[in-house]
Formats: structure tokens, C-alpha cells, sequence
């Protein structure tokens, strides 16, 4: 099954990144969003971006305004759903939302078209048991920034069809995209190993172990990581970093994935990384 048409729900950092990299290879996407002005904001951005490369020599103009020909915007959900081989929904980390975005798409998409989620952590095969097609669900996790970062995370629910798996990792490949296929358990491969280190290195900070910059620069210097995890978190947001540790911590059952105070306290305070200009380092 190729994929030709896709719609992506939620305009914010993730869906217009998707946006980009779709319409850049040819597809025809269609941005859905509540908001008028995050669809004006998205296409924005995405225009900003191509005119970076465009900059760089990777794209030429001709490049830049086939892509941006190719993408529409919507407000209306269902509508939005008509008429697309795949939909991927990237509104924010919350469980209650999905589900009620998944049950439109379900009722509004055509019998074929394959229902993806960008979620970090939420249980795909949760997502997919409040749709009527299960077989057709399936996560598809793209990284931040989308148009840069290599890796799909590719997330079969338990429901999770081959043809579904093959076509999603054939669109993620073309896309210009390196697709890993994984199992629906929580975290993922992604977060399950990426989360416990930050909140390890948040524990060192709150116990004194270290400043913030010098168990960045240990990490970064000894393990050769391009980024330290504290400075990673600040970058992911220290509310997304909580969001996705409560997930482990709850469905995993395990103490070894709770939270760490000082990241509450974090949170709590506003303190949410680049976002808000403050976490772990002062941002301008
Ligand atoms: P965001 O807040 O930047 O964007 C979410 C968008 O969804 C907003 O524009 C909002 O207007 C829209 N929205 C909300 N409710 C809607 C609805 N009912 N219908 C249509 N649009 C609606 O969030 P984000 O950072 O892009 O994250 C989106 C998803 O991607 C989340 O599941 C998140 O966990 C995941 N993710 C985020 C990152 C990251 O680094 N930001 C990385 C990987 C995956």
C-alpha cells in the first residue's frame, strides 16, 4: 500500500516538523488544528525552515514553493480525515485526547486509511482498542526537531496488522527517515532508556553529587553523547520529561522509574526548560 495523502492533527512542534518532511517528499499533507493561528504559525514555520535550506544550498526555491503547494490546513477534525491514506495525530500527551481524537478519525477516515500517533508514551495499543480498526493503528515517533533527526520509532500495538507495520516503515523510508520497529511497552526503546538517565542525573544534582554542568560535561566528554541530559531535558521540557516518568512509573509498577523531587519541584515552580526560559540552565 503506498501512501500518497496524509493528514497530520496538531500544528505545534511535532505535527508542522511532520508537515515539512512529508510535503518535502512528495505527499500531499493536510495540517489540522483547532486553532487558526497555530495553522497560520505552522505554515510559517515550515516556510522559515525550507528558506534555511534554500540558505544552505539542500533545497532551491523551485523545491521550496512545490513543498508549501502541497500542504493544507484545516480546522475541522473529521473533514481533515477524508480523503487520506494515513493520518498521524500529534495534539499533546494526554490520554483522554487521543482516545477522543482516535474515535473521529475512526468514525470519519476511510475503512483503509492507517491511524498513527507521535505519542511519547501512551500505550498504542490502548489507542488502538477505542477504534474499530486496531490493525490499522500504529505509532509512528518522530524526534525533535523532525526535520533534522534521523530516527522513526515505529510502534506496533498489540493489534498492529504486517501490512500496517510494512507501510508505515516504507512512508517513514521515504521520508528520508531511518524507521526502527519496536513493541508497545511503556517508553517504548525511546523514552524506557532515555528517561531513567535524566532523572538519574537530576537525582545527583538534588543529592549534590555534581553541578549541572559538570554531569553534562561528563556525559557528554566520557560517553561522547552531543548533548548532556540535563541539558537534553531542559531542551525536551522538564513537564514532558514528568509527563513520560509518570507513564513508566504507573504501568511499569517499578520505583525505579519515580520521578525525582527536584523535578517536581521544577515543574511545579514554571520551571519547564528552553520553553519558559528556565530549568536546569537560564535561557534568553
Ligand atoms: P504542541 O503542544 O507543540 O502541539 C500540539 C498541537 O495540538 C497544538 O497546536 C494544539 O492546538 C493542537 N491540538 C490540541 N487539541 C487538538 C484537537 N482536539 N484537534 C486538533 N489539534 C489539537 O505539542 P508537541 O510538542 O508537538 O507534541 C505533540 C505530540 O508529540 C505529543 O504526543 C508528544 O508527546 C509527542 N512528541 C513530542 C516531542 C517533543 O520534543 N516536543 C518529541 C516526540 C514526540
Amino acid at each position: 500500500m503506498s501512501i500518497e495523502r496524509i493528514a497530520v492533527v496538531g500544528g505545534g512542534t511535532m505535527g508542522n516538523g511532520i508537515a515539512h518532511v512529508a510535503a518535502q517528499a512528495g505527499k500531499s499533507v493536510r495540517i489540522v488544528d483547532l486553532s487558526g493561528e497555530v495553522l497560520e504559525a505552522a505554515i510559517a514555520t515550515i516556510a522559515k525552515n525550507l528558506d534555511r535550506q534554500v540558505r544552505k544550498g539542500v533545497i532551491d526555491v523551485a523545491a521550496r514553493d512545490a513543498t508549501l503547494a502541497r500542504i493544507e490546513t484545516s480546522r475541522d477534525l473529521a473533514a481533515g480525515a477524508e480523503g487520506v491514506d494515513l493520518v498521524v495525530e500529534a495534539v499533546p500527551e494526554i490520554p483522554e485526547l487521543k482516545y477522543s481524537i482516535f474515535e473521529t478519525l475512526d468514525r470519519a477516515a476511510s475503512r483503509d486509511t492507517i491511524l498513527a500517533s507521535n505519542t511519547s508514551s501512551i500505550s498504542i495499543t490502548e489507542i488502538a482498542a477505542r477504534t474499530g480498526r486496531p490493525d490499522k493503528v500504529i505509532g509512528m515517533h518522530f524526534m525533535n526537531p523532525v526535520p533534522v533527526m534521523q530516527l522513526v520509532e515505529v510502534i506496533r500495538g498489540l493489534a498492529t496488522s504486517d501490512e500496517t507495520t510494512r507501510a508505515t516503515v516504507e512512508l517513514a523510508a521515504e521520508l528520508g527517515k531511518t524507521p526502527v520497529e519496536v513493541n508497545d511497552f511503556p517508553g517504548f526503546v525511546s523514552n524506557r532508556v532515555l528517561m531513567p538517565m535524566i532523572n538519574e542525573a537530576i537525582f545527583a544534582v538534588m543529592e549534590g553529587v555534581a553541578k549541572p554542568e559538570a554531569i553534562d560535561t561528563v556525559m557528554k566528554l566520557g560517553m561522547n553523547h552531543p548533548m548532556g541530559p540535563l541539558a537534553l531535558a531542559d531542551l525536551i521540557g522538564l513537564d514532558t520529561c514528568l509527563n513520560i516518568l509518570g507513564v513508566l512509573h504507573r504501568d511499569l509498577g517499578d520505583d525505579r522509574y519515580r520521578p525525582c523531587p527536584l523535578l517536581r519541584k521544577y515543574v511545579a515552580a514554571g520551571w519547564l526548560g528552553r520553553k519558559s526560559g528556565r530549568g536546569f540552565y537560564s535561557y534568553d
